[in-house]
């Protein structure tokens, strides 16, 4: 994607102020995700440096399933979802791992052929707590991390001391 489309596409990245809870800036991609073209040019270019590294796409409940269904289509190949507990209907393993004030847990079908390898996408990079808890998933059913690319990182908040490189479309 050209540059002059990336920066139309996270100008349409909206910042909603207090929400969900005070004093947090939600960056709401929906507005992006309505615009045919910057869409096409974020999957674009969220996939650009992993070309012929991959096998499938895992995206991250629930706005990392929009970006890593795209993607898989875009690039030809499969799609994982990692979904919240309780969600995936068969055998799955699960990952507990800290929020700021709580925990979570995310899921992962147990059925990857070995060695798979699996590009995570997810829409923001915050504190670096889910995208390494699914990193962590991915490795312990056998497969392999190809990479791990995101909309847009919050660098203030250190996320990549938990998750290692990442390929950031935006940052801020
Ligand atoms: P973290 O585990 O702290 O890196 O948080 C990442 C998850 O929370 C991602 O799945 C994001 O969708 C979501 N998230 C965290 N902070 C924000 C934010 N400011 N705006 C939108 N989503 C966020």
């Amino acid at each position: 994607p050209s540059a002059a489309d990336l920066a139309r596409a996270e100008s349409l990245i909206a910042i909603v102020p207090d929400f969900p809870t005070p004093g947090i800036n939600f960056r709401d991609i929906t507005p992006l995700l309505a615009d045919a073209d910057a869409f096409r040019a974020v999957i674009d270019g969220l996939l650009a440096p992993f070309e012929g590294t991959y096998d499938v796409v895992a995206g991250i409940e629930a706005r990392g399933f929009l970006l890593a269904a795209a993607a898989a289509v875009a690039g030809h190949a499969g799609l994982v979802p990692i979904r919240k507990a309780g969600k995936l209907p068969r055998p799955a393993a699960s990952v507990d791992y800290a929020l700021e004030y709580a925990t979570a847990t995310i899921e992962m079908h147990d059925d990857i052929a070995p060695g798979t390898r699996v590009l995570l996408i997810d829409d923001v990079l915050a504190t670096g707590g889910t995208i390494a808890a699914a990193q962590g998933l991915v490795e312990r059913l056998g497969g392999t991390v190809a990479g791990t690319a995101v909309l847009l990182e919050l660098t203030a908040l250190g996320g990549r001391a938990l998750t290692g490189d990442v390929h950031a479309l935006f940052t801020v």
